[in-house]
C-alpha cells in the first residue's frame, strides 16, 4: 500500500499545472504555491511582451488529455496559451489547491529522523511562515529571474531620460510607439521584441547581438511546417544520443557523408529562405552543432525588416551609456530612447539551501539529474519541467508521471541511487565530451532528443504501449494523444490516508 504523502509543488506553470494534477490523482494531498499573482508561468499576462506567441505547434504544445481549441491558429498566441492553462486549471479542480501571491523563499531538510522538507512561504509581503511537507516538486522552470545586464553609465542614461527594461516587463506597445529603440539579444523573445517594435511604430530598431543564430522558419522552403522535419524521430537519429552500442556507433560512421549532405542542404535553404547573406546574418557554426532548445524559430517579417534596413541589425554588444547615447562594441554610438534587454533568464533553485544545492549543480553549471528529474542526495524532492525541449508540455507531464511514482516507489524500474548515479555521470560525460550542444541551459534540455528521453521515461513508469506504426512513428512527431494511450498502459494505483 502506497502511504498518502503532504506534496508542495513549487510554480504554476505549465509543470506545476501537471504535477498538480498528476499528484493530486495519484491521492496525495497538494499545495501548489505560486509566487505570481496569476497561473501560467511564461505565458502569465503580466510578463507576455505583445504578439509573444509559441514556438512549438500547438499539437506539440499540450497535455495528453486536452488537446488546444481547433479554432487556436497553429502557433497559439499568448493569450491563448494562458486561456487553455486557466481551463486545463479547472478541468482537473486545481483552484482549491492554489496559493497564489505567494513564494518560496527557503527550504530546509528536516531533522534526519522524518522524511521531507520545511519550507518557508511568504505572502504578499508578510512574514514567511514555515510548513512542513513530505515532498517537494520543483517546477520553477528555468525563465523565473530575470538576466538583467549592467553596463556602464547607466544610471546616467536614466538619469538623462532613457529607459531600460527587460524583455518581461515590455507588455504594453505603447510603450515603443515613436522611440528610438535598441533590443538586445538575439534570441526569440529579441526579434519579436524588435519586429514588433517596427510595427508599432518605433523612430528606429536596432538589434544588436553577438552573433548570428540559425533560425527555423515556421515553414521550411516556404511549404513544410517545420514539426514534419525538426520532432521525427529519423531525424533525431541522425544525430549521436547517449549510451550508444557500438553497432549503432558503426551505422553512424557509414551514414556520416549522407548526415553532412543533409545539413549542409538545410543551411543552404535557410541562406536562400530568410535572404541571411542579405542581413550579413550567416552564422559561422555548422546547423547541426547547434540543435537545442536555443535554437529559435525565425519571426516572421524579421529577415525582410532585416534585409531592408527597418530593423538595423550590429553583430556585438552595448560597451556602455554616454548620457543618452548608446556606444556599441563596434564602436557605433545611438541616441537612444529605450533599451529592451532579451537577454534571458538566469537558472537556478535559489530557496534551495546551499549544500544541497551543491550536489545539484556541478561547478561548471551542469545539472545533476537523473532523468532531468530526480538527484538521489536530494530525498524527498523532484523537478518537473527541467526537461524542456521543443514539445516541453509534454516532456513535463512524462517528468510528472515519472517523479510521483518515484516519490511513491513504483516506477517498473525504480533506479537505486547507485544506478541513478552512475547514469548522472555518463550523461555529463556525454554532455561534456560528445554532445556540448547539449550543455546549453545547464544541460536540462532534451531536444532534439525528445523521443529517446521520453521512451526511457515511459520504459521506467512501466509503460506496455509505447509506440505506434514503424512508418508513422519514424516519420511523424511525438503525438499527445497517443502519449495518452502509453500512459494509460501503465499500472495504476492510488495513494491512501491513515
Ligand atoms: C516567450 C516564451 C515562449 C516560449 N515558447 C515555447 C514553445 O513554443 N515551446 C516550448 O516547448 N517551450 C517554449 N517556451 C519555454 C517555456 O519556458 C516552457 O514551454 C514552459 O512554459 C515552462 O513551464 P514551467 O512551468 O516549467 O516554467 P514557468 O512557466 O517558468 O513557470 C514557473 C513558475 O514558477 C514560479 N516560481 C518561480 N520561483 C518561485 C518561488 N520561489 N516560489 C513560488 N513560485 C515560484 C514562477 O512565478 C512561474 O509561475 C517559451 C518560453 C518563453 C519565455
Amino acid at each position: 500500500m502506497v502511504a498518502q504523502k503532504t506534496v508542495c509543488i513549487i510554480g504554476a506553470g505549465i509543470s506545476g499545472l501537471v504535477a498538480a494534477k498528476v499528484f493530486k490523482q495519484h491521492g496525495h494531498k497538494i499545495t501548489v504555491v505560486e509566487r505570481a499573482a496569476d497561473i501560467g508561468g511564461v505565458w502569465e499576462p503580466s510578463r507576455s511582451y505583445p504578439d509573444v506567441q509559441t514556438q512549438s505547434p500547438k499539437d506539440l504544445y499540450r497535455y495528453t488529455s486536452k488537446a488546444m481549441p481547433a479554432s487556436y491558429p497553429e502557433w497559439p498566441k499568448g493569450p491563448q496559451v494562458h486561456q487553455y492553462l486557466t481551463e486545463f486549471a479547472r478541468d482537473h479542480d486545481l483552484g482549491p489547491y492554489l496559493r497564489l501571491n505567494s513564494k518560496v523563499v527557503a527550504m530546509r531538510r528536516q531533522p534526519a529522523d522524518r522524511p521531507g522538507w520545511t519550507l518557508d512561504i511568504q505572502t504578499g509581503d508578510g512574514p514567511a511562515t514555515s510548513e512542513e511537507f513530505d515532498f517537494v516538486a520543483v517546477c520553477t522552470g528555468q525563465f523565473s529571474d530575470k538576466n538583467v545586464v549592467d553596463h556602464p553609465g547607466a544610471q546616467d542614461f536614466t538619469a538623462a531620460g532613457g529607459a531600460i527594461m527587460h524583455s518581461s516587463d515590455y507588455t504594453d506597445p505603447a510603450t515603443l510607439k515613436g522611440k528610438r529603440v535598441i533590443v538586445l539579444g538575439g534570441s526569440k523573445s529579441a526579434t519579436d521584441i524588435a519586429v514588433n517594435a517596427v510595427k508599432v511604430g518605433a523612430a528606429s530598431v536596432t538589434n544588436v547581438m553577438r552573433e548570428p543564430l540559425w533560425r527555423i522558419p515556421y515553414f521550411l522552403g516556404g511549404l513544410i511546417n517545420f514539426k514534419r522535419i525538426v520532432y521525427a524521430r529519423a531525424q533525431e537519429e541522425m544525430f549521436g544520443g547517449w549510451g550508444q552500442t557500438r553497432r549503432a556507433r558503426f551505422g553512424h560512421a557509414i551514414a556520416k557523408p549522407f548526415v553532412w549532405a543533409n545539413w549542409r542542404a538545410l543551411e543552404s535553404l535557410l541562406k536562400t529562405q530568410l535572404k541571411l547573406k542579405k542581413c550579413g546574418m550567416v552564422p559561422s557554426t555548422p546547423i547541426e552543432t547547434v540543435i537545442n532548445c536555443a535554437l529559435p524559430i525565425a519571426t516572421p517579417d524579421y529577415h525582410p525588416m532585416a534585409a531592408d534596413g527597418r530593423i538595423h541589425i550590429v553583430l556585438g554588444t552595448i560597451a556602455r551609456y554616454d548620457g543618452r547615447t548608446v556606444v556599441l562594441s563596434t564602436g557605433e554610438r545611438l541616441d537612444t530612447d529605450i533599451v529592451v534587454q532579451a537577454t534571458g533568464w538566469k537558472l537556478g533553485v535559489p530557496f534551495l539551501p546551499e549544500d544541497y544545492r551543491a550536489k545539484l549543480v556541478e561547478p561548471d553549471g551542469q545539472y545533476r539529474l537523473y532523468r532531468l528529474v530526480a538527484n538521489p542526495d536530494l530525498p524527498d524532492m523532484g523537478f518537473v519541467g527541467f526537461n524542456s525541449s521543443f514539445a516541453t508540455v509534454l516532456c513535463a507531464e512524462m517528468a510528472a508521471n515519472w517523479l510521483v511514482r518515484y516519490a511513491d516507489s513504483q516506477l517498473a524500474r525504480q533506479p537505486t541511487a547507485a544506478e541513478m548515479r552512475d547514469n548522472i555521470e555518463m550523461m555529463l560525460r556525454w554532455k561534456r565530451d560528445e554532445r556540448p550542444a547539449a550543455s546549453v541551459y545547464g544541460g536540462l534540455c532534451v531536444a532534439p532528443f525528445h523521443f529517446k528521453h521520453l521512451d526511457e521515461l515511459l520504459e521506467d513508469i512501466g509503460a506496455t504501449t509505447r509506440k505506434r506504426s514503424p512508418l508513422v512513428e519514424k516519420f511523424s512527431p511525438p503525438d499527445a494523444d497517443a502519449f495518452g494511450r502509453y500512459l494509460a498502459s501503465a499500472p495504476d494505483y492510488r495513494a491512501s490516508g491513515e
